[in-house]
Formats: structure tokens, C-alpha cells, sequence
């Protein structure tokens, strides 16, 4: 519905002669990343390919795939032309971008949800950015329309124990039944399984890790805003360590920071840096996340067993 209303307000009279087409243009402007398809399905409505012509401008920079998804092959932009043969023609500009180029950067909120987390997900919904949030099993039922609207808009949900024990200091078993129980309630909550996993205090054994079966993803720039409780502090730190690929970590429980979240992400976005989830970035040169369970992930490059 969104693109639609941006396809009317961009292109007026776009949906004049719909009865005649083949197709439905829902928007003339597409980013695609180099070496993936942009699903067609998504910017036509009621497609019949067969009757579809796609020509691109510029076949090295995006080509069409038989399956009518265009493909970006190299850097750059050039326009696709759509036609039917009921006289359908409309223009689209395709822009292919390399992932490398994008700034990504993960911001992770741990030892939710809390309080706060509507206000933030109003905040990163106005935005588009896309957060991680690593929860307490304890604490997910107390808030379970904060849990659900994580998950609904794309947020990653991440499972941060039952307890918060540190994993390295209690039993064997009792560690991995934190593991467990954590993401069982999680689930429970969420209706889908968590897709990440934190210990806390960023202690855990291989055995814990490859047990939680998922990502195990741990940080690279530590704010500390747990310790100041100061919001400009918080805000200094986030951006100071907006480097690309990195993965931030803040507590969504304290009013601090969830200030300092909200300066320095609209200046961080007015820089161009994306905030993606935690697996987005991590697998955003093509790493399955198969292949990196076990391991500790602090940052898009710092990946130790
Ligand atoms: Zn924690």
C-alpha cells in the first residue's frame, strides 16, 4: 500500500490505462545489490510475464533473468523498460550498489525488553532502522506487544538467557538449560524462535554456543552506558564507533539511553550509515550463518572460533 501511494504521488498518471496493461508499476525507482535479482513480483502487481518485455539500457550494469527478476550484474545505474502488449511502456531507473559499499553498522540492545521499548521502536520505525534486541527469558512475558512488534517489523530477536547468569560460572547442564529455557520463552512470546544468541557478559564455551544452535553474536564497541547513565555519553560513544561493520551494544533499559540512541542515530543516518540486524551483517558478504555457529562474532571482520 505504502509503494503505491509513493508510485501515485511520483507518477500521477501511472494507473490511468491499468485495464489495458499486463502489469501495474508500483514504483520507477529500484536499488538492487551487485550479483542479486530484485524480485519483479514486488514491483508489479497482477504480472503476467509472459506478455512482459524487460529491455535494460546497459546489460552489464542489470539484465533481466528469465524468471522476470532483474539481476544486478555491475555498479551503477541504467534504465529498464517495461512493456506489454497492450501498450504498457514504463520506465525504470535501476541502481546497482556493491553491499560493500553500504555502511552498515548493528545496533544491539541487551537485558530487555523493558519499559522502553515501545518508544524506541517508534523511533527506529519513523527511521527504518532495523535493531537487534537480545532478551531476557524472565522478563519477555511482561511485555509481550513490545515482543511481537519486534518481531512484525523486521527487528532480529535474540536470546540473552533465561536468568542472566554467566554461563562460565555455573554447571554444565544449568548453562545450557539457560540456554534453552531463554529461548523457549522467547518463542513463546514471540510465536517465531529467536534467531541470535548473546551470553551475557560475553562469556560462553564453544559447547554453549554450538548448543544455542544460532549466531552467536557479541560486540565490538562496548558504550557502557550501564555504568554512566548519561545520555550525551551514550550518544559520544555510538557515534565514535560507528565504524562499518560493527556491532554496538547498549541496554534498552535505562532512559539514558534510549536519549543517546535517538542523537546519534539521526546523525549517523544523515551520514549515510544503515542500521541493519545483527545477521544482515553478518552474512552480507555471503557467509551462511551455518557456518559460523560456534564461533564469536564481535564485528563483520572479527569472527573468532
Ligand atoms: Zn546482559
Amino acid at each position: 500500500m505504502l509503494l503505491v501511494t509513493a508510485a501515485l504521488l511520483i507518477c500521477p498518471g501511472l494507473f490511468s490505462s491499468e485495464k489495458a496493461r499486463a502489469y501495474t508499476l508500483k514504483n520507477n525507482k529500484v536499488t538492487i545489490y551487485e550479483g542479486e535479482t530484485f524480485p519483479m513480483d514486488s514491483l508489479v502487481a497482477d504480472a503476467d510475464f509472459i506478455n512482459l518485455r524487460l529491455i535494460t539500457s546497459d546489460r552489464s550494469i542489470s539484465t533481466p533473468t528469465k524468471d522476470g527478476a532483474l539481476l544486478g550484474l555491475g555498479i551503477g545505474e541504467c534504465v529498464v523498460t517495461l512493456s506489454d502488449k497492450k501498450g504498457g511502456r514504463d520506465e525504470i531507473e535501476v541502481k546497482v550498489v556493491s553491499k560493500a559499499d553500504v555502511h552498515m553498522v548493528a545496533l544491539t540492545l541487551d537485558d530487555g525488553p523493558g519499559s522502553h521499548a515501545m518508544e524506541l521502536m517508534d523511533f527506529f520505525a519513523s527511521r527504518n532502522v532495523k535493531a537487534t534486541f537480545f532478551m531476557i527469558g524472565t522478563d519477555v512475558g511482561n511485555y509481550p506487544k513490545s515482543v511481537q512488534r519486534m518481531v512484525d517489523e523486521g527487528h532480529e530477536i535474540g536470546n540473552h538467557t533465561m536468568n542472566h547468569k554467566q554461563l562460565t560460572a555455573v554447571k554444565k547442564d544449568r548453562a545450557l538449560k539457560e540456554i534453552e529455557e531463554g529461548a523457549k520463552a522467547i518463542e513463546d512470546v514471540a510465536g517465531v524462535p529467536p534467531t541470535v544468541f548473546r551470553p551475557p557478559y560475553g562469556d560462553s564455551t564453544a559447547e554453549q554456543r554450538v548448543a544455542a544452535g544460532m549466531l552467536t553474536v557479541l560486540w565490538n564497541i562496548d558504550t557502557l552506558d550501564w555504568k554512566y547513565k548519561d545520555a550525551s555519553r551514550v550518544e559520544k560513544e555510538i557515534i565514535n564507533g560507528a565504524a562499518n561493520g560493527n556491532i554496538i551494544l547498549v541496554h534498552e533499559i535505562y532512559k539514558t539511553t534510549v536519549e543517546g540512541v535517538k542523537a546519534a542515530v539521526d546523525k549517523l543516518i544523515a551520514k549515510g550509515v544503515r542500521f541493519v540486524t545483527s545477521t544482515t551483517l553478518l552474512t552480507r558478504y555471503g557467509t551462511e550463518v551455518e557456518d559460523l555457529i560456534g564461533k564469536r562474532c564481535f564485528s563483520d571482520k572479527n569472527i573468532r572460533d
